[in-house]
């Protein structure tokens, strides 16, 4: 079976998964959502689209008729993400959503609630679960080589242009750098150490409160604790570049991706040499295996379901909250 989806949000990321799912076996493109007329004219005739399966931000309800969709992938501004995905769940159909899952941890939780009400799955985009060389670090831990895992440091940034953009602005971002790169430091904490955290701690540094404005974090260093007594230390931020760095050290050994969560290719090594890989396109890897997981109930080794998205969200507000009371906050994921 073939996993037939609808793009919601034909910007950026959209067309770069869209191009990427050209190359799927088990997912194909069958249909858009956009609030611009030019863009979906564009889509049919690029990726072979039908006028019928083209929706805009007022009519996508309808697709609960449209018998030739399963799932709608949602790449949308961050804010959006929660009323989209209920209203799609309620139509019938299978929700993608893009990271962060939603802007909270109580907007996460609405989704998660809405999909189980209406039957359908729940998956949120976390490309690197499906990426081969981190993959092959979380075995190494998981089958004992590296041993004892004692620290985790996430290292995630990029220096971020036009100040207009959405993603500079709260009421669409829900937040700043955190909530678009931070959270790989998060996600990447919680897989590479294979624990979920008992507390985090927070400080945030602000060094242009022009174009970063209140509650939009440019600059955030955060600290996790584990169960274990592993610590994970990581840095999210909006000024910085060449910043993508995952490094774990363990009783036995160390793993390092550098870089970690760009598009590729990821470059890895451990204490016993390079991981050696060949370079997959994410999205292409993403789709078909969310295809196995839709449609067949394949198990991920990460998971990649709205639980997983919605732990990130509640170290996402305990991180806000640390950085506001400037105390550790625990945290029961
Ligand atoms: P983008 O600005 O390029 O695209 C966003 C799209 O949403 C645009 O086409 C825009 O027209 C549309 N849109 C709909 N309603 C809108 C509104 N009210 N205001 C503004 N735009 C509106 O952004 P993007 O980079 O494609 O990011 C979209 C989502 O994808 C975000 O949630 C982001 O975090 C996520 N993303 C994920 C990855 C990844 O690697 N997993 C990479 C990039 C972006």
């Amino acid at each position: 079976p073939i996993l037939r989806v609808a793009i919601m949000g034909l910007g950026s990321y959209g067309t770069r998964v869209a191009d990427a799912m050209q190359a799927s076996k088990k997912a194909k493109l069958v249909a858009a959502i956009s609030g611009t007329p030019s863009k979906l004219k564009d889509w049919q005739s690029k990726y072979n689209i039908p006028e019928k399966n083209c929706y805009n931000y007022e009519t996508f309800d309808a697709i609960k008729d449209n018998p030739d969709i399963d799932a709608v992938y949602i790449i949308t501004p961050n804010a959006l993400h929660k009323d989209q995905a209920i209203r799609v769940a309620n139509a019938g159909k299978h929700v993608i959503c893009e990271k962060p899952m939603s802007i909270n941890a109580k907007d996460g939780q609405a989704m998660i609630d809405a999909c189980k009400k209406n039957n359908v799955k729940l998956l949120v985009g976390y490309r690197m679960h499906f990426e081969p060389k981190t993959l092959e670090i979380i075995r190494m831990r998981k089958d004992g080589e590296l041993g004892k895992v004692l620290f985790f440091q996430g290292l995630c940034g990029f220096t971020i242009g036009n100040p207009t953009q959405w993603r500079l602005n709260k009421a669409l971002a829900g937040g700043g750098a955190m909530m678009d790169i931070g959270i790989y430091a998060i996600n990447g904490a919680r897989y590479m150490i294979g624990e979920e955290p008992i507390w985090v701690t927070a400080q945030e540094t602000k060094t242009n409160p022009e174009k970063f404005k209140t509650g939009v974090d440019e600059t955030i260093q955060f600290q996790l604790g584990f169960p274990s007594g592993a610590v994970a230390s990581c840095l999210s931020t909006y000024t910085m570049n060449n910043l993508d760095r995952f490094f774990l050290n363990a009783e036995k050994g160390f793993a390092e991706l550098l870089p970690s969560t760009g598009y590729g290719p990821i470059k890895g090594r451990t204490n016993k040499g390079e991981l050696n890989y060949p370079h997959v396109t994410h999205q292409t890897v993403q789709m078909d295996e969310m295809a196995g997981i839709i449609l067949e109930g394949k198990q991920p080794i990460v998971p990649v379901d709205g639980e997983e998205g919605l732990k990130d969200l509640k170290i996402i507000d305990a991180i806000f909250l640390a950085v506001k009371t400037g105390k550790k906050v625990p945290l029961k994921l």
